[in-house]
């Protein structure tokens, strides 16, 4: 199996920045200086190092936080000692009921910032502002985000923060969040604001296998032949679950390799044909008597400015990126094919959020994605189903390796890593929409784009 995570050489600014020589004129010339991001590899504990717990008075989140790290063998302190390293800091902002009790936030990290590994995490803890009993509460709540954002642009050295807004009733449904938040996967997300509990909290498994949480699931990954689809289908596999990969028949044959390598399953069909949903279908029920996790990654660009738009680079970009995944979700939901436990999982871009010039088709169909979760998520939560999207920022890929070099430089430094992400990125988030832990995150659009400042 080839080795997730790295791709040598595909930033050879990157490359020679981290070399002792390179590192050195980087800092004399005060050039960017990507951090080298850790990422998680089999056998890793979830969190390497330890984890500092805070909490504002009167949080209710920092009991089963402390519990749920517990679960996952994470060293959790509640104070510090002198000269300790800190991998992580969570703190409970849920007991902040009014702009003045906001101080904590800053008495609690200030005076910690310093004592931080590299690749460190923040993560704060807080009411969705909808769901607080007075004013001053919500507006404090909303402020947050501020908060972490901020600081999310100000750790440095590969650190990443993040705002989690924990529903009333929900706080035993962190678990496999606080894991992906905390660890090495979410290596490429930050400054993001995730939602658990938006629509209730379903109750998870009793225990999931923390190495292969997917085991005896099926998950339909589109486009799964090479790029992000590729490296979907490894971890997908890699976390224990059966994978039925789809992709156009004219890469059928690097399909084929990749499933055969996984022992999965290869469907050739290109998803926009009318027949697509019935042999998706069919392939799903006879040879696996249903799906579990359904990603829909497949995805194309037809780059034109509107004024010289032809109607083919539209329709195909929409239908593709857009028209396909919706005929293909209803068909399987339909069919009784996709249900309890379901995970629903779209692939959106930061150009669906933000726009981006020469991509009005593209962003149309990345921006519907979204819209999709906002339609399903709600519709779907009384029948255990929940509707997630990641929306990637610069991601190396053959996609934007064809990029003209200039743009293609800029995408990737305009981040706060200083640096593109790599498919495993958007793999190792999709991983913790799937996992069965994941009951109550639903509703959730999570970039993956090293805090990009497009849309931010
Ligand atoms: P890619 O071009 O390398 O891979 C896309 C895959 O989809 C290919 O295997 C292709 O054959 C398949 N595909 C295209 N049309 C299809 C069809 N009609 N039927 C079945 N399969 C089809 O692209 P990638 O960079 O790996 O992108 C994957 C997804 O991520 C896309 O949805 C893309 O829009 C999105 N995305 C990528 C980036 C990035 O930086 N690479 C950023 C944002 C979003």
């Amino acid at each position: 199996m080839r080795e997730m995570g790295h791709t040598p050489m595909r930033d050879p600014y990157r490359f020679l920045a981290q070399t002792p020589v390179g590192n050195r004129v980087v800092k004399q010339l005060g050039l960017p200086n990507p951090p080298r991001l850790q990422r998680w590899t089999p056998g890793a504990p979830v969190v390497d190092g330890t984890v500092l717990l805070g909490s504002a008075d009167g949080g209710r989140l920092a009991g089963p936080v402390a519990a749920q790290l517990r679960t996952l063998a994470v060293p959790v302190s509640q104070e510090t000692e002198a000269a300790q390293r800190l991998r992580a800091l969570v703190f409970d902002a849920s007991g902040v009921t009014g702009p003045a009790g906001l101080v904590a936030l800053q008495e609690f990290c200030t005076p910690r910032l310093r004592s931080l590994e590299p690749n460190a995490r923040v993560v704060v803890l807080g009411t969705p502002p909808d769901a607080c009993g007075s004013t001053p509460a919500a507006v404090a709540q909303r402020a947050l985000e501020g908060f972490t954002r901020s600081l999310a642009k100000e750790i440095g050295h590969g650190g990443t923060v993040q705002l989690v807004y924990v529903g009333v009733g929900a706080e035993q449904a962190i678990s496999s969040t606080l894991a992906f938040l905390l660890g090495p996967k979410s290596a490429y997300v930050s400054g993001q604001v995730v939602r658990v509990g938006a629509f209730g909290a379903p109750a998870g498994p009793a225990a999931v296998d923390l190495e292969q949480p997917l085991t005896g699931k099926v998950a339909l990954v589109t486009g799964a032949s090479r790029g992000i689809g590729e490296a979907i289908a490894r971890v997908l596999s890699r976390d224990g679950a059966t994978v039925v990969g789809v992709d156009v028949p004219s890469a059928a044959g690097d399909l084929e390799t990749l499933m055969s390598e996984l022992t999965g399953d290869a469907v050739a069909v290109d998803i926009t044909t009318s027949d697509a949903p019935t042999r998706i279908a069919d392939r799903l029920r006879h040879g696996h008597g249903g799906v579990d996790v359904v990603v829909h990654n497949a995805g194309i660009t037809r780059d034109k400015k509107l004024a010289n738009m032809q109607a083919d680079g539209w329709t195909a970009t929409v239908d593709v990126n857009l028209g396909a995944p919706l005929r293909i979700t209803e068909s399987l939901l339909e069919q009784h094919l996709l249900d309890a436990d379901g995970r629903i999982i779209g692939v959106s871009s930061i150009a669906g959020i933000a726009g981006n010039a020469g991509q009005a088709n593209y962003a149309t169909s990345k921006a519907g994605v979204i819209g999709l979760v906002d339609a399903l998520s709600g519709r779907l939560a009384p029948r255990r189903i929940t509707v997630n999207a990641v929306a990637p920022g610069f991601i190396e890929t053959p996609m934007t390796a064809r990029m003209p070099m200039v743009i293609r430089e800029v995408g990737r430094r305009m981040n706060s890593m200083g640096q593109g992400g790599l498919p495993v990125d958007v793999a190792e988030t999709i991983a913790w929409f799937a996992n069965p832990s994941s009951s109550a995150v639903s509703g959730n659009v999570v970039r993956v784009c090293g805090q990009s400042l497009l849309g931010a």
